[in-house]
């Protein structure tokens, strides 16, 4: 493992566990979740500039206008969406940095990640792929809206930019039993769990959130 990937003060395994006691105490309990983000260096998808902030309770600025999710709004999506139960295929939509499908790629046997920013993507990649050799992880360059019908369908679904509704192509390719985390909202939102049931499609508007909006089309 590199220097890099392993981290030292600021950014060692310890500082790491700390953020993870920190995540316990707001009220995660999923083990599953908590162990995949002891493991996942937080710090190599952010710019070396901000890595000693890493580890932080903050969401932190990627470059294009984007952001890398707050620790603990990454922790309690993986936690909704796993519901506690092994997780075949995920989709996630907005890569961004790849942080949260990394975290995904330890309590799923798939992930499936779309990004509309390809240079986002391809970043992400190098951390996945190349830094971290995740083999389970796809990353696609595409608008997330339409979902990915190729891979459907999807025990779980996580969308990390906000949309005033959840996008119905992405409600279809849930699996039955398959659950669905979104923000919900424009300038005021919450997370929205979203149950593809026996009895329908259910759904629960949870904490308040701040994500970047869900946009349409792609970029270079
Ligand atoms: N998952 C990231 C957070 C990404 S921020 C993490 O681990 O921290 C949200 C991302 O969603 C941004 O990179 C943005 O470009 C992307 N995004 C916004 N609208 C999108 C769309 N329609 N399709 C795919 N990605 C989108």
């Amino acid at each position: 493992m590199s220097q890099r990937v392993r981290g030292i003060g600021m950014t060692s395994e310890r500082t790491r566990l700390r953020m993870v006691e920190r995540l316990r105490s707001a009220g995660v309990r999923d083990t599953g979740v908590l162990a995949a983000m002891a493991e996942i260096p937080r710090h190599i998808f952010v710019d070396d500039a901000l890595a000693s902030r890493a580890y932080d309770d903050v969401s932190l600025p990627l470059g294009h206008g984007q952001t890398i999710s707050h620790p603990l709004t990454v922790a309690r999506m993986c936690e909704l969406v796993r519901a506690a139960r092994p997780l075949g295929r995920v989709l996630e939509i907005g890569t961004g940095c790849g942080y949260q499908a990394a975290v995904l790629s330890r309590i799923a046997r798939e992930v499936f990640s779309v990004e509309r920013i390809a240079a986002l993507l391809e970043q992400a990649r190098v951390h996945i792929l190349r830094e971290l050799r995740l083999r389970n992880v796809r990353m696609k360059h595409a608008d997330g809206r339409d979902g990915l019908p190729e891979a459907a369908p999807f025990d779980a679904i996580v969308i990390a930019a906000a949309a005033p509704e959840a996008p119905s192509a992405l409600i279809d390719q849930l699996a039955p039993g398959g659950r669905m985390v979104l923000p919900l909202g424009n300038e005021k939102q919450r997370l929205c769990l979203i149950e593809r049931s026996a009895a329908g499609v259910i759904d629960c508007m949870l904490e308040e959130v701040h994500f970047v909006p869900l946009r349409a089309g792609t970029l270079r």
